[in-house]
């Protein structure tokens, strides 16, 4: 790392999380800033709860170009935001603080890195049926961004439980906002997901079934009709039991990267107005995970 080129001049823009050191953001933004000569570097945080409110006071009083906020972050940093964009406010939840002009402006990229990865595939998703599986925070930016760019219909299904009574609730204000139709139905009934799949154009899967354990969400594999896009939230492992039972099955298979690499070039555009040479991150982010 070549901290000579560190000066009095140089721009600060931080990860907030907990747990934060795991994550590849301060790698891949460190090597857009060096590739394309930005005088600023990005640097993870841990930060405690009680912490969290100072941590954000810390953007302005550091004159900081902004952050990243992570789990379990999301939600609060968006009530400390001076100002929202459209996809943030809809969505209930930030990734991205910019900071300028003395204001906090928070964004939502998660959703802007689903549908770039669909467009980098050539997937056609305008006016199309998808059926996403989850309703926690990843699943809610897709939906949300994935309305808000004009898919037609969306059948979401999670577990009966407090979240799914969440997001319920917020179907009324996607609908109004989007004009896309939200349906939502209960994950344990097979009959009716498999009737939703086969309807879609696109299968998402936004819980987190098959990241530890290697375990689909899907049994019935007749669902995986030959014009089905399947795409996981999930990155590592890189193909999950899911994307392989669809891959036999003939259908285009995405995996989570692109969402990751691409939601953090949105990011890296908000701070510098610059793109993030996306092509080298994951070929050096792809090389370091297998070890070259
Ligand atoms: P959340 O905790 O907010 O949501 C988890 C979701 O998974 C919920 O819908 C939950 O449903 C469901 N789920 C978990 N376990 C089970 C199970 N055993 N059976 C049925 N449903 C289950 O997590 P996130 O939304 O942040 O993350 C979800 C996945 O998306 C993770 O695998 C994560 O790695 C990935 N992700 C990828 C990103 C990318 O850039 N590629 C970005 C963010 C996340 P329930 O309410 O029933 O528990």
């Amino acid at each position: 790392m070549k901290k000579q080129n560190i000066s009095g001049y140089t721009r600060l823009v931080g990860f907030f999380a907990s747990p934060a050191r795991h994550s590849i953001s301060p790698k891949m933004h460190n090597l857009a800033f060096d590739h394309l000569g930005i005088d600023a570097v990005y640097l993870a945080f841990d930060i405690e709860e009680n912490d969290f409110e100072t941590a954000i006071q810390s953007i302005s009083s550091l004159n900081m170009l902004g952050a990243n906020v992570s789990m379990p972050y999301k939600q609060t940093a968006l009530t400390l935001m001076d100002e929202l964009s459209d996809s943030a406010k809809l969505i209930g939840a930030i990734n991205t603080i910019v900071y300028k002009e003395g204001k906090l402006i928070g964004h939502n990229t998660d959703g802007i890195g689903f549908i770039a990865s669909l467009k980098e595939n050539k997937v056609t998703y305008i006016g199309k049926t998808i059926t996403v599986l989850g309703a926690g925070g990843a699943a809610i930016a897709m939906i949300c961004q994935a309305a808000l760019d004009g898919v037609k219909k969306i059948h979401v299904f999670n577990r009966k439980n407090e979240r799914y009574l969440q997001f319920y609730k917020k179907i009324p204000e996607i609908v109004e906002r989007t004009g896309c139709q939200v349906i939502l139905h209960d994950l344990e009934d097979d009959g009716l997901l498999n009737g939703c799949i086969l309807e879609s154009d696109i299968l998402v899967n936004a819980t987190s079934i098959g990241m530890v354990e290697n375990r689909s969400p899907i049994y019935n594999e007749a669902v995986f009709h030959p014009n089905l896009i399947v795409y996981d939230a999930i990155y590592e492992p890189k193909e999950t039991k899911l994307l392989q039972q669809a891959k036999i099955k003939g259908c285009l298979t995405i995996n989570g990267l692109g969402m990751l690499i691409y939601q953090g070039a949105a990011a890296f555009e908000l701070w510098t107005q610059k793109k993030m040479p996306v092509e080298l991150i994951k070929e050096k982010i792809m090389n370091e995970k297998e070890g070259k």
